[in-house]
């Protein structure tokens, strides 16, 4: 395997088994790889198949198909080296109540092996911003506060490639800034990362390369501003003098949005439309054009349309 290659994925599927025989295809031949230093993401709406791969990567659900190779290990050869590469931290949020997170972190370390005096326990509840909560009761911790405990633990045996499923689902705004500003640290640090995410901002903001999954198949996969600009979609905004709704369309290929402080914004794709043509569709509905502002697209607009028609 090439050197600079932190997590191979080839050719990878999952089949649930259901009862009465049935079954469903969570993960259907699925191939990527993740470069070292990366941070890369698995973008995808919910049930697309992203915490299966991720929990196929922590042993807790056994694939069908395919091979796994991460940091030079085969998964199914050498599991033990796999689990001591990657520290995950899982979607679900459950921590023992009964431990103080320094405690708990020192379990952790126990578990991995970790000798007391490679220990950095310290040195990981700063990074996870945590160290004025090291002696504190689970109860009083925030659930941001617990999910960065929950990236803490993932850490604990340093392991150089770390994947988070979700890490900011149900986390407040400050927090969740918190928690990618760890995250991004880490990654300077030289720590690979890999996430999953179904808010398209958080992956537009952090990831350097981008898988969009969707029905558990790969339905684009490229560098970040690539998949921006691959998508041929801009986005023009005008404020208006007088604002009343014109409908949700200007025609079949233009969709309105209102927005607020008198203003409405229309997506176009520009090898069908061109801004003159919006411009004479706005005023010949009645509104005066205050001012106009383009801007392209975001990578909602990519995945609405790459997930539009599967
Ligand atoms: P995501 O994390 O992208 O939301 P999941 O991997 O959790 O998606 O789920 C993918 C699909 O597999 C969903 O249809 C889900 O209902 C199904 N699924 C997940 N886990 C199981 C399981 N243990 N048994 C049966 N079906 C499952
Ligand atoms: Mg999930």
């Amino acid at each position: 395997m090439n050197n600079s290659i932190a997590l191979e994925i080839k050719n990878v599927g999952k089949t649930y088994k259901l009862q009465d025989s049935n079954s469903l295809k969570a993960l259907d031949d699925i191939t990527f790889n993740v470069k070292q230093g990366e941070i890369f993401g698995l973008l995808g709406p919910n049930g697309a198949g992203k915490s299966t791969l991720i929990n196929i990567l922590g042993g807790t659900v056994i694939k069908s198909q395919g091979l796994v190779n991460v940091w030079g290990f085969d998964l199914d050869l050498n599991p033990r080296q796999v689990r001591a590469s990657i520290g995950i931290v899982p979607q679900e949020v459950n921590v023992d109540p009964f431990f103080t997170p320094k405690k708990l972190l020192d379990i952790q370390a126990g578990m991995y092996g970790v000798a007391k005096k490679d220990r950095i326990t310290d040195k990981i509840l700063e990074l996870t911003s945590l160290t004025d909560k090291a002696d504190s009761y689970m109860r009083s911790l925030s659930g941001g506060m617990r999910r960065r405990l929950l990236l803490a633990k993932a850490m604990v045996h340093q392991p150089p490639i770390l994947i988070l499923d979700e890490p900011t689902a149900g986390v407040d705004v400050d927090l969740r800034q918190k928690l990618l500003e760890n995250v991004k640290e880490l990654n300077n640090q030289g720590v690979t990362i890999i996430l999953t995410t179904h808010y398209l901002q958080e992956a537009e903001e952090l990831c350097d390369r981008i898988a969009i999954i969707n029905h558990g198949k790969i339905v684009a996969l490229d560098k970040t501003e690539n998949l921006l600009s691959e998508i041929h979609l801009k986005k023009i905004k005008f404020k208006v003098k007088n604002f009343k709704n014109i409908g949700d369309k200007l025609d079949d290929h233009l969709k309105i949005e209102y927005l607020k402080n008198n203003q409405i914004s229309i997506k176009y794709d520009k090898t069908i439309s061109n801004v003159e043509d919006i411009i004479f569709k706005i005023k010949e509905k009645g509104l005066e054009i205050e001012d106009i502002m383009t801007e392209d697209a975001d990578l909602e607009d990519v995945f609405i349309k790459l997930t539009k028609n599967l």
